[in-house]
């Protein structure tokens, strides 16, 4: 199955491009029709209005162009996050080129991957790279090295600064061309490059905007990175839709957050955002009044967590559930309950179902848990397939096309979605489904925990067996031997772990997301005969 296509088509009409979700549209609408409201603000002062950003895109786009790229051609970015980043990516989309952000974390080897699976007209990136990764740029055949700093300068900013951009000597970008590839985070296996079209980006930004209540005097203050969905296209496409603006900070800390709080009305943040916030005893109601809506995604947020923002702050942090692949699935609504643990519902145009199959069915335990199975969506969100990979993209959809998540999902009696944990996690002891999630629960509930990951190393007996790894609250003491008596107590004994590791932090990636993977590799060799832990 190949279900990518690239098409621009030139000579459009202005009303084309006013579509409700079309992303570059947007940004002419909004230009047009209030030219002076503000796009972006920076800490330090700087503004960029709509006008602003209609102007300045053209001339990055037109910097482009001198560079041979045309609607199509893929547009390789490793840069630290600026306005300058944004406006790459802006005239990306209204160029029609498809832009590949890649992680500013990963290493030189990983890049090198990237640009041979992609094979960009151009890549951008920091200045202080271009010595190691021209070669890996030459090797790949890309055309043209640029780069760019936090601080805004670099030759791609030359580049602009020489570019005059002559209105907009581009087309109308078809809703069915792609307009990024993104590789998924690669926890389990090797990332892959996940192909979302303008119709992906632009109905899912539609759909936040209904389902959150943007409006054109939202700000939006952003300190998520813009390598991924999250701050890249749930944060700006949804700001963008709405003709709001976004206040824009490098990174996420604390103490900045607070201090920008007052002049915002939404803050979109992973779980990690709002337990580092709650630290801080400057979050109270005051500082949190003129925000509506606080949103918490791309990882698992403990309930304790959402009593405890709501306690200190007054507000319910509403959580949603998203994947590179999908974009936003599910969220809690903006009127009515926002349950904790819970991801919420299906947003407007998206369709959920559960598929039940042997390995989310608990054969043997004296229990099935019918209610569980694989999360399957389908919908408007849901991307074009992976990149130059037709046979990866086959196994990873049904034969009536839904898109298979690889999360185990429940539905509630309200139709409410939680996430237990990714199919692939699932351990599988003694022939026995233990569900990850379930065993942290349970741990978490103990006192003295701050928080737990269950996973499943080879073991010589079981096949798999369930290992924990739990880190402290600061100052308790705990004892293997007691953690797994107070587990016997409250769990099946086939889902008890074998062994609990105390530890001081859990390996996690930039989005939050806590890396089993590492986990698996670190204690592989536990239940060896040895019994040797390879770090
Ligand atoms: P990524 O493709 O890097 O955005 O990762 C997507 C994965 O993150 C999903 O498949 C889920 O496993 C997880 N995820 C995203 N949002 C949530 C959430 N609110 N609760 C639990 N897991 C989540």
């Amino acid at each position: 199955m190949t279900r990518v296509e690239t098409s621009c088509e030139l000579d459009a009409t202005l009303a084309d491009m006013k579509s409700s979700t079309d992303p570059a549209g947007w940004i002419e609408s909004a230009a047009l029709e209030q030219p002076k409201r503000p796009f972006l603000r920076t800490p330090d002062g700087r503004e960029l209005s709509y006008a602003a950003l209609l102007e300045h895109s053209s001339r990055y786009a037109a910097a482009l162009m001198s560079r041979g790229v045309v609607c199509g051609d893929r547009v390789a970015v490793q840069v630290d996050k600026s306005a300058e980043a944004v406006l790459l990516y802006v005239a990306c989309l209204r160029l029609g080129a498809v832009f590949v952000p890649i992680n500013v974390a990963n290493t030189p080897n990983e890049v090198d991957f990237f640009l041979r699976d992609s094979r960009p007209r151009i890549a951008v990136i920091r200045p202080a790279d271009r010595a190691i990764l021209e070669p890996s740029a030459a090797r790949a055949g890309v055309g043209h090295v640029e780069t760019l700093g936090e601080d805004g300068a670099g030759s791609l900013i030359d580049l602009v600064r020489r570019s005059q951009a002559a209105g907009t000597p581009w087309g109308h970008v078809d809703a069915k061309a792609p307009a990024a590839i993104v590789y998924t985070s690669g926890t389990t296996g090797r990332s892959k490059g996940a192909v979302l079209l303008h119709a992906n980006l632009g109905s899912n930004a539609a759909a936040l905007v209904e389902a959150w209540h943007f409006t054109s005097d939202d700000v939006l203050l952003h300190t998520l990175p813009l390598f991924h969905i999250h701050g890249l296209f749930a944060a700006i496409n949804t700001v963008l839709a709405a003709g709001a603006c976004l206040v824009l900070l490098p990174k996420f800390d604390a103490a900045s957050v607070l201090k920008c709080l007052p002049q915002a009305t939404v803050y979109m943040g992973v779980p990690t955002h709002y337990t580092r916030l709650l630290r801080s005893p400057e979050l109270n109601r005051e500082v949190s009044a003129g925000v509506r809506l606080f949103v918490s995604g791309s990882a698992p947020l403990l309930s304790e967590t959402h009593h405890e923002f709501l306690r200190r702050t007054g507000h319910a942090i509403l959580e949603r559930y998203g994947m590179t692949e999908t974009l936003i699935n599910t969220s809690n609504p903006y009127d009515g309950a926002r349950k904790p643990g819970s991801v919420g519902m299906p947003l407007p145009g998206i369709r959920i179902r559960l598929a039940h199959d042997a390995s989310t069915a608990d054969a043997g335990a004296g229990r099935r848990e019918d209610a569980m199975g694989v999360l399957e969506v389908t919908g408007p969100n849901v991307f074009a397939g992976y990149w130059q990979d037709p046979e990866k993209t086959q196994r990873e959809f049904t034969a009536d096309g839904w898109f298979k998540t690889g999360d185990i999902g429940r539905i509630d009696d309200d139709g409410y979605i939680y996430i237990v944990g990714r199919a692939k996690d699932l351990v599988i002891s003694g022939g026995f489904n233990v569900y990850p999630k379930e065993v942290e629960s349970e741990l978490d509930a103990l006192s003295g925990v701050l928080e737990s990951a269950v996973f499943g190393v080879p073991h010589p007996d079981f096949g798999e067996g369930v290992t924990a790894v739990v880190v402290p609250e600061p100052a308790a003491v705990l004892s293997e031997a007691d953690i797994i008596s107070s587990m016997q107590e409250r769990l099946a004994r086939y889902k008890v772990p074998k062994r609990i590791l105390l530890i001081d932090e859990l390996p996690r990636n930039t989005m939050g997301k806590v890396q089993k993977n590492v986990l698996r590799a670190a204690y592989a060799s536990l239940y060896d005969a040895k019994g040797v832990i390879r770090q």
